[in-house]
């Protein structure tokens, strides 16, 4: 899909990707098809805002009766939702089914749009990734206010808990925004806790700079001065580094599947990802020869907040690698 309906009023999109826009699930699923009969292992599903997906190609019907009703408990937005059409959820479980020894990832989703349905189709998928990209923004419910992001600090924990229920392995990805307008250092410290809270296993982490056009650009002041936009960056930064860290030590010891991309070109390591989004140095035996694209059951060695390093145990695939360590069930503690 593309576009935004969401104006956030830092965000530049919906001036230059227009409205959303959503390409049927059946072409989705054809192309996915192709790919898979190509020998493809991995597919990403994308959008601006791409679990607000919706085909209405069979019934475009406004049904304001269910008005609202798929948001995250605790969302709002400030445009008037359609209901009725095909939603995420089941694009996602149809691309899974293709071939369940593609991986199926997707990116990038606003938190506003996690319904359970969504939850339950990569739950109950082998093939679909444990990452989810989770936008934070802010940790400040005024700050997020003057955001336009729908939602307040408690409600993105409540959701970060909630998806964590369903699926106990998850790890989430962020975006933060450090010295929005207005800003204030209560304000930045609530972002800093937010991020301890949650634990994010990946972040991109900006200093606010103002766009043209945007609602922010007509309304509010860029009053954060730059020193002090730099410091709370570098505050952001180190708190992501310092929990990534400590989270990724829960690896250390532990099995994974690694899907082999090659060697890196700068000091020619073997690598690959991991269903958590990490990138994994690998240590291949002698005798063991990988080509992109073959799984890897391996055997986690080190963490940093950055990576994983680990040893390869033997090729496999997703199906029995899978058979043989299943993922956790709802509840279960990791
Ligand atoms: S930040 Fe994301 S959700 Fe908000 S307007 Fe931009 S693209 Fe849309």
């Amino acid at each position: 899909m593309r576009g935004c309906n969401n104006m956030c009023s830092f965000c530049i999109v919906p001036f230059t990707r227009g409205t959303e826009r959503s390409r049927g699930i059946d072409s989705i699923v054809a192309e996915v098809q192709r790919l898979s009969d190509q020998g493809i292992r991995e597919v990403t599903l994308l959008g601006q805002n791409v679990n607000s997906y919706r085909d209405t190609s069979q019934s475009d019907a406004f049904e304001p009766a269910g008005y609202g009703s798929d948001l995250s408990r605790g969302f709002s937005t400030i445009y008037r939702r359609k209901e009725g059409g095909r939603r995420f959820a089941e694009l996602l479980h149809c691309v899974a089914q293709v071939d369940p020894e593609m991986r199926v990832r997707f990116t990038s989703p606003h938190p506003k749009d996690f319904p359970d349905e969504l939850l339950h189709a990569i739950r109950d998928n082998p093939n679909v990734c444990r990452n989810i990209h989770l936008p934070l923004q802010s940790g400040s419910s005024s700050c997020l206010e003057r955001m336009r992001r729908g939602y307040t600090r408690e409600a993105f924990l409540e959701l970060a808990q909630h998806i964590r229920e369903v699926i106990p392995d998850v790890t989430f990805s962020t975006d933060v925004i450090a010295g929005f307008c207005g800003e204030t250092e209560a304000e930045h410290q609530d972002t800093v806790s937010a991020m301890r809270l949650v634990g994010f296993d990946t972040a991109f982490m900006f200093a606010y700079s103002m766009r043209e056009r945007t609602h922010a650009h007509r309304r509010l002041q860029d009053d954060v001065p730059p020193d002090v936009k730099g410091r709370r960056l570098a505050e952001i930064i180190d708190t992501f580094h310092e929990t990534a860290r400590a989270r990724n030590q829960r690896f250390v010891g532990t099995r994974g599947l690694v899907l082999y991309e090659g060697t890196s070109r700068k000091r020619g390591q073997h690598f690959g990802r991991d269903d958590y989004g990490h990138k994994v140095f690998l240590d291949v035996p002698a005798g063991m020869a990988l080509r992109p694209g073959d799984y890897v059951h391996v055997r986690v060695d080190a963490a940093t907040s950055g990576s994983l390093a680990a040893s390869a145990v033997e090729r496999t695939t997703l199906g029995a690698y899978y058979r043989c360590h299943p993922q956790p069930a709802a509840g279960a503690a990791v």
